[in-house]
């Protein structure tokens, strides 16, 4: 027994917890759980635990079903909204093969393996993520609980006491929020996380999301990470604000003799410019619902082409707060990224882009502040030699599918998954006549 499984079993036993949840995620970034009885963790730790792989999104065909899941006891919380007697806790489990290999599709372990690349190549990726979501009255429709925009306070904010419980249930799992905020739209909420590395962060996510819902639930309304529940308000994004820091702790973006004004070192341009030229052929990752792209749309603080700029939030590539002076606060965002992706997933390809702009010395395109103004729509863009984001799944698969630093990132068990699952879906919505359509063109054709 290590030290850390040795606290979780004392850990156990002090807070009288009865059930221990295996919690891992499927390709697409659903959470999958199983519920385990303590006297079974000893032999977990060493031997796995074995499930049927073949019902997973993502994960064996029916000749291999059976996998293991081996908890991480770094990863041991107990769950606040559960009883305190007979209390339930959870660990983030690896999954593996039979034959004790790292399953190829386990997403966790593809972030892992990219996070082992780069420390190779002297750099952590440190990460800090924006979810935003809406409150509904409940799962059936989009009815909201207010009518509040940005940073409303008290009666048009009557989601202050669920934002609330939810940041301190997050704070009680040990996931430190910097912000929490109503945003534009109405009933839309945001809560920010404080940056930490990439694998972290991405178990953070996941539990952030599980977290958001279960406290919705318990105030009797329903939370949702769509990226786009309402036509008429913004999209709920997943900004991702990054950096790379090199072994001895010194974030290697910053650089105050920076001639642009940006304080961006020339290494934090490669990693930008590996963001840009990468940007098409990961939206797919990143955006992965054909409900993604209705957020992507011009007008709003949404980002459309392959852009980076300071102030304006339309840029694919943001660099927040203009000539941000302190190395710490040194970081770009990307806020092409929605809630629904796979955080994992997610985090493994940015860096990946952002790695291969610095491996090939990638010179980065002037900023587009002006050269993109909010609204832009695509044709302008394109004439002003701007290359858009895909505009839809349907073109965000195609470009995926072609992609070799895709399928090197995420092998070639998840690369092929997604391309079959996702022209699928495309292919579902293509076929469907919708509303819209009806109401143009019935009366009239
Ligand atoms: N909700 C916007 C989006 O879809 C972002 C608004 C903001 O800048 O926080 O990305
Ligand atoms: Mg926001
Ligand atoms: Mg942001």
């Amino acid at each position: 027994v290590t030290p850390e499984q040795d606290f979780v079993l004392k850990t156990i036993e002090s807070r009288d917890v009865h059930f221990v949840r295996f919690w891992f995620t499927d390709v697409l970034g659903n959470m999958k759980s199983f519920a385990v009885v303590p006297g079974e963790l000893e032999s977990a730790f060493d031997d796995g635990m074995g499930f049927d792989a073949s019902c997973i999104e993502g994960f064996s065909e029916r000749r291999e079903s059976d996998m293991l899941a081996f908890p991480d006891p770094s990863t041991f919380q107990v769950l606040p909204w559960r009883p305190t007697s007979n209390a339930v806790a959870r660990m983030i489990c690896n999954i593996r093969t039979p034959e004790g290999k790292p399953y190829e599709g386990d997403s966790r372990q593809v972030l892992k393996s990219m996070v082992r690349k780069a420390s190779e190549a002297g750099y952590s990726f440190i990460v800090g993520p924006e979810l935003e979501y809406f409150y509904f009255k409940d799962a059936e429709g989009t009815e909201v609980l207010d009518r509040g925009s940005y940073f409303d306070l008290t009666s048009l904010d009557s989601a202050s006491d669920l934002r609330r419980d939810t940041v301190l249930t997050l704070e009680k799992m040990g996931i430190p929020v910097e912000y929490s905020h109503h945003e534009k739209g109405p009933s839309q909420h945001e809560i920010d996380l404080r940056y930490a590395d990439a694998l972290s962060m991405a178990d953070a996510v996941m539990t952030y999301k599980q977290v958001v819902k279960e406290i919705a639930m318990k105030h009797g309304v329903y939370a949702s990470l769509m990226p786009k529940p309402l036509a008429g308000a913004p999209g709920s994004g997943m900004h991702v604000h990054q950096s790379l820091m090199d072994r001895a702790g010194n974030n290697v973006f910053f650089d105050e003799s920076d001639p642009s004004g940006y304080n961006l070192s020339a290494t934090a341009k490669a990693y930008i410019a590996g963001l840009l030229k990468y940007a098409p052929e990961f939206t797919l990752v990143t955006n992965q619902y054909v409900n993604s792209y209705k957020r992507l749309q011009p007008g709003g603080e949404a980002p459309t082409c392959i852009s980076w700029g300071a102030r304006n939030r339309s840029t694919l590539v943001r660099i927040p707060g203009y000539r941000p002076r302190s190395e710490s606060a040194c970081r770009v965002e990307l806020r092409s990224p929605d809630p629904a992706a796979n955080p994992y997933l997610a985090f493994a390809v940015m860096l990946a882009a952002g790695l291969a702009g610095i491996e090939e010395g990638l010179e980065l395109m002037a900023p587009a502040d002006e050269a993109a103004p909010l609204g832009c729509s695509r044709r302008e863009h394109r004439e002003r030699g701007v290359t858009p984001l895909p505009e839809s799944l349907g073109e965000a698969v195609e470009l995926f599918a072609q992609s070799s630093l895709m399928r090197e990132t995420l092998g070639e068990h998840i690369h092929d998954y997604l391309v079959r699952a996702k022209r699928a879906e495309w292919d579902a919505y293509q076929a469907v006549v919708t509303p819209w359509e009806l109401e143009r063109n019935l009366a009239v054709l």
